[in-house]
């Protein structure tokens, strides 16, 4: 009997993933998200797997978040290789795991699950991917700047990490809810106890995310991340005004939805560098191709997929 040819979808959902039909290439490795439609890994992973000659696919998978725990134990089939999770996946899937490594512990966030011989290991490699965009935009390391992070949510626990490991001359978080702000330096706090201190300011500190507060900080202050959502939709604001900052500044948006966001025009208009979060997006999605396979990213073909 002539065997039935199954179609590739755009987007699968759970009933898909307990009804398996595999495609050609088999689909061994995904992006779980609520939204998900507008998620670039597939693009990056799958031009990555072609160009390595691996004979597999990466797919998009709608899950919503009372769905999550079911989907995950559902790629324990030992042929899955792993998953990407995004939005609003990454911290609740922490619990729903085997394993965690150190980083994913310390930041409270999951966003690579590699399945190794049907158990669920996590990793977190957006603090890692965040630093290769650095060193690759700006041409400099963590450890020589003086950091301020706007945000305090997974991604900005995840740049703060990686800062304080780097050991970064100083780091100030900014945040609506000045407390989180708060707890979050409160955690990183060791690392900053030495006596690397730029004039009177302190190595470590939370401020709210208020103009005055932000103000009195920027002379003190190499690089500025944003790591909230402010420029996300079309006609948001950018979340600290041209008026505010200065020439002298490096100015790094996570958000990759257009390549000048509101942040990116307002730091150019005031005359200093500015980034999107493209290349954090490439490297961290580079990192996690490489804890799946242990092989190198094709780094170039991923790139030239996303742009
Ligand atoms: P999250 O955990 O929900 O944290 C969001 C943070 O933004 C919180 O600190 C929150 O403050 C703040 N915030 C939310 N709405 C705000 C508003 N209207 N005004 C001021 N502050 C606001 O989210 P996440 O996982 O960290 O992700 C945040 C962003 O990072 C997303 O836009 C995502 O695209 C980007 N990201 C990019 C990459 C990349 O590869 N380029 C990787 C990861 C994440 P409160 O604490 O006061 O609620």
């Amino acid at each position: 009997m002539k065997k039935k040819r199954v179609v590739a979808k755009e987007i699968y959902t759970l009933a898909d993933l307990k009804d398996w039909h595999d495609v050609d290439p088999p689909i061994r490795l995904g992006v779980f998200g609520d939204p998900v439609e507008h998620s670039l890994s597939p693009r990056m992973q799958n031009a990555a797997l072609k160009h390595c000659k691996i004979d597999m696919q990466y797919a998009r998978f709608q899950i919503s978040p009372d769905e999550l725990r079911e989907a995950i134990d559902l790629i324990r089939k030992p042929e899955f290789v792993g998953v990407n999770l995004t939005i609003p996946h990454k911290i609740a899937a922490l619990r729903l795991l085997d394993l965690a490594d150190e980083n994913v512990r310390r930041i409270g966030a999951v966003n690579v699950i590699k399945v190794e011989s049907g158990k669920l290991h996590g990793f977190n490699t957006d603090g890692r991917g965040f630093a290769r965009a650095i060193r690759e935009v700006f041409s400099v390391d963590l450890r020589d700047l003086r950091v301020m992070i706007l945000g305090a949510g997974g991604a900005a626990r995840a740049i703060a990490l990686q800062c304080a490991k780097e050991n970064s001359e100083r780091l100030v978080i900014a945040n609506r809810s000045f407390e989180k702000a708060q707890k979050l330096a409160d955690q990183l706090r060791d690392f900053f106890a030495g006596p690397k201190v730029l004039g009177p300011v302190a190595r470590l500190q939370a401020i709210p995310l208020e103009e005055a507060a932000i103000r009195f900080q920027i002379g003190n202050v190499d690089l500025v991340v944003n790591t909230t959502p402010i420029g996300l939709n079309r006609g948001d604001p950018s979340p600290i005004p041209t008026r505010v900052l200065a020439p002298h500044l490096m100015v790094y948006d996570t958000i990759y939805s257009a390549a000048r966001t509101p942040l990116v025009s307002a730091a150019l208009e005031a005359g200093a560098r500015g980034a999107n979060g493209l290349s954090m997006l490439l490297h961290q999605g580079a990192l996690a191709f490489e804890i799946w396979f242990q092989r190198e990213a094709p780094i170039e073909v991923m790139r030239t997929a996303l742009l």
